[in-house]
């Protein structure tokens, strides 16, 4: 409704004004006359309210897994949940940290679309601190590709894509950077596609528990210069923030994440969805870094695929992050990889090698 409720004609909205003006307009009315009236000073605290859930109802079940920001647990609340729980050590005492931790979770509160995970909710108070969301039956991009040696058809391959770009197109559109898009997040379950883990990179910094230890370092470098980087990561980060990890000392600093270097990690997917592998596999740390930083890819020259293939992963891998496109014409470019040659042999993985 473009007029709220006590009908006063202060709060009658003109349908012509721009969505600041509107915000402003709402925004000047004193919330006291009507309670109905987003109030913008209460709205973080009110948000923050509903979706707490005190630690204590939730029934938590056996640990799923470690990743990076803390453990993952098999849980139930209200039916099935994933509940990731934190590793804060110390640091949640940091008020200003956590601050940042329910921003974070002000941000996801706001994601609804086929191809995210549900947010549910989240423990806010330290020094529990763990993130709910709807459990995914099914299993991850990565377990398919790198340990069940699953080849995809290129038909399905498309599909998956597809959905991957649909739902980072949505997330996009709500101004929110995955910035840890890889296979371990994104899980598939009957056909469909579930993006998890967007918008949590900048928790890593609340977190100090024994994962952030395990980045591992390169044996050949000095124990006191080593660059702790996690396994299986880098050849998500594109070259701009590639070109940034040259100063990391301990855990992340703000690295340069944006809409276009989730452009890259997503050519990353694709490079595994298509050809079964890493890009850049066996290589050390030292040589993926020295080449992508310099605008050098994984080579396609023995990869047979038809040549929109190709271009949709050379241009998310564009070396200039202006180059890439947006999910929404990715979307666009996947529809337009032609059909008919995929009829040809539906029965065979798509005939890729990787040089
Ligand atoms: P990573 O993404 O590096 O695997 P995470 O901390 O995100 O680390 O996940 C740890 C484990 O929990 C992984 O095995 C992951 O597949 C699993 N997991 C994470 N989120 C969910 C979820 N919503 N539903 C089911 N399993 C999940
Ligand atoms: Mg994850």
């Amino acid at each position: 409704s473009t007029n709220t409720s006590n009908g006063s004609d202060k709060t009658l909205i003109d349908s012509n004004a721009s969505e600041k003006t509107l915000l402003d307009r709402v925004d000047s009315v004193d919330s006291q006359d009507d309670p109905f009236i987003w109030n913008r000073q209460n709205s973080l605290a009110a948000t923050m309210k509903e979706w707490d859930i005190p630690f204590d109802d939730l029934h938590v079940k056996e640990a799923i897994g470690k990743g990076r920001i803390g453990t993952v647990y098999r849980g139930q609340w209200h039916g099935d949940v994933a509940i990731k729980v934190l590793d804060t050590g110390s640091s949640a005492d940091n008020d200003a940290q956590l601050a940042a931790f329910k921003l974070e979770i002000a941000v996801l509160r706001k994601t609804r679309h086929e191809n995210l995970v549900l947010f549910m909710g989240a423990c806010m108070t330290p020094p529990r601190l763990a993130i709910v969301t709807s459990f995914c039956k099914g299993q991850t991009l990565y377990t398919m590709i790198h340990l069940n040696r699953n080849a995809f058809k290129i038909n399905k391959a498309i599909i998956v894509a597809s959905q991957i770009a649909q739902g980072m197109s949505y997330l996009h559109a709500r101004r929110i950077i995955h910035k840890d898009l890889r296979t371990k997040n994104i899980f598939v379950d009957s056909g469909k596609v579930i993006i998890t883990d967007f918008g949590l990179f900048h928790i890593t910094k609340l977190c100090t528990g024994v994962h952030s230890a395990s980045f591992f370092s390169h044996s050949n470098i000095r124990k006191e210069n080593r660059l702790r980087v996690p396994k299986g990561w880098l050849c998500y980060l594109a070259p701009e923030i590639i070109r940034s990890l040259k100063a990391m000392q301990q855990s992340q600093p703000d690295l340069p994440f944006t809409n276009m270097s989730d452009l890259y990690a997503f050519g990353t997917v694709w490079y595994e969805l298509l050809c079964n592998d890493w890009p850049f596999r066996g290589q050390p740390c030292e040589t993926v870094i020295w080449q992508v930083g310099r605008g050098i890819k994984q080579s396609l020259s023995l990869v047979t695929a038809p040549r929109e293939v190709k271009e949709i992963l050379m241009s998310c891998w564009s070396f200039r992050p202006n180059d890439r496109p947006d999910f929404s014409q990715i979307a666009k470019a996947l529809n337009r990889i032609p059909r008919t040659r995929l009829i040809r042999s539906p029965s065979h993985p798509c005939q890729l090698s990787r040089s």
